[in-house]
């Protein structure tokens, strides 16, 4: 790599991922991207009259560990602004109907509600984000005005790496039988408008009580034209099953209660096994929560693992009660778990590190780097991102997380280390750039920072 450096950041540890940790490391940035990752970090802190060549700025943390940004793989950003109370544990079938309240309701303002929480997903550590967003997301004023521009140039926007990335998957809902606007419409109007957001587009049929068989195969014919990602909430609950082979329980009464019931479109005679069928036939899918997935399910995703992954939320998991997840079957099984904080409707925050740190606390026994991967190196395979995202090495974006450990000098494992329940973000780099800060948490600077 020749491009002259522009900046040198350090760390008392940097994690690369694709390879072992590296003890005051230092990244050595040029433009968006990682020119040389070493151990020199301490020998350039001490030098006073150090080699550098002039003009590049150096950046230090005290006491912190660098590893790759963060990926959250699942998260309803319209819901941020959410007010409701937080009463855990709630069943589903009570607390959707609420979540369809507050949409209804003057609280809901999703366009604001959507930039808080790509501020609010990077002050968590992330740099990139997995977002289900509903159909109606066009008229949000979300979408810059094409033509606004006084000199008639109507180009679109271009995408700029320092921005987070994001995954955005138009909600596919269709508890009547049909869905408003048919998918193919639908997925065309969401890619225009996510063109213009610097998005990436996906398609999220919401859940096995929403979308019926028919109406999911539909949506899957699209991805794969498309060759578009797929993500569905599923095996959320047990009577998840109970609906989808006898068409009754609380999800028909759920339906009815918000109007939204019609004989004969969930009739059951299916099973999860059915849906799970269909969904593999996409050229990719996250399958949300997956909690109630059991040993003959997972042995039949197992097959398809090189195009699929769960999505576990451990604190939305832990808000509404459910039994352990079945982490440590879906590990062994060797089905990729990528990570994802659920929205503000299950938990308060949307911290990607708050999630690593569930993990640590709810399985104790998994080792730090594997939790650590599954929301870095994993997530970034997994979604296709790995040229860019989930490992820091010569070539990818600087797009790095900092997080401080209170005493980390006493510490023996960084992976660990980040993982302590002290541990906290002090800083997002996005493509070189500076993306967010805690305050009180700078690094010890030389030069000044653009
Ligand atoms: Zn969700």
């Amino acid at each position: 790599m020749t491009s002259a450096a522009d900046l040198c950041v350090t760390a008392d540890w940097i994690l690369p991922l694709d390879g072992p940790p590296i003890p005051n490391g230092r990244i050595t940035i040029a433009g968006h991207r990682i020119a040389e990752i070493d151990a020199g970090g301490e020998r350039v802190r001490l030098m006073r009259h150090d080699p550098r060549p002039q003009g590049v700025t150096h950046l230090h943390y005290k006491d912190c560990v660098i590893l790759p940004g963060l990926i959250n793989a699942h998260t309803h950003l319209d819901l941020s602004g959410w007010s409701g109370d937080f009463i855990s544990p709630p069943k589903l079938w009570d607390w959707i109907p609420e979540v369809v309240r507050f949409r209804r309701s003057n609280a809901y303002r999703p366009g604001e509600a959507i930039r808080d929480g790509l501020q609010a997903v990077l002050a968590g550590g992330a740099v990139g984000v997995v977002d289900v967003i509903p159909p109606d997301w066009f008229t949000w004023g979300l979408v810059p005005e094409q033509g606004a521009d006084p000199d008639g140039d109507q180009q679109m926007p271009e995408w700029e790496p320092s921005r987070l990335r994001v995954l955005s998957m138009i909600e596919c809902l269709a508890p009547t039988g049909r869905m408003r606007i048919p998918p193919e419409e639908l997925l065309q109007h969401h890619a225009m408008a996510c063109r213009q957001m610097g998005w990436e587009i996906g398609l999220s049929p919401h859940a096995p009580y929403t979308v019926p068989m028919s109406v999911l195969k539909e949506v899957v014919k699209v991805a794969v034209d498309h060759n578009a990602t797929l993500t569905m909430h599923i095996a959320e609950t047990e009577e998840e099953a109970v609906f989808l082979s006898t068409g009754g329980g609380a999800f028909r009464d759920m339906l009815k209660h918000l109007s939204a019931y019609r004989d004969g479109v969930f009739s059951g005679g299916n099973s999860l096994q059915d849906v799970l069928e269909v969904l593999v036939q996409a050229p990719r899918v996250l399958l949300i929560h997956g909690n109630y997935l059991g040993r003959s399910q997972i042995d039949f995703l197992c097959q398809f693992r090189d195009r699929l992954a769960v999505v576990y939320c451990p604190r939305s998991h832990e808000f509404f009660g459910h039994t352990p997840y079945p982490l440590e079957q879906f590990l062994e099984a060797s089905i990729p778990v990528l990570l994802g904080t659920d929205s503000r409707a299950s938990h308060p925050d949307i911290s990607m590190l708050g999630e690593l740190q569930a993990v640590r606390r709810k399985h104790p026994h998994i080792e730090a780097e594997t939790n650590i991967r599954m929301a870095t190196s994993t997530a970034a395979n997994v979604l296709g991102w790995e040229n860019d995202l989930g490992n820091l090495a010569v070539g990818r974006l600087a797009s790095f997380t900092v997080v401080h450990v209170d005493g980390l000098a006493s510490k023996k494992d960084p992976y660990e280390a980040v993982l302590s329940p002290h541990a906290q973000v002090c800083a997002v780099w996005l493509a070189g750039k500076l993306a967010y800060q805690q305050t009180g948490h700078a690094g010890e600077q030389e030069g000044s920072v653009a």
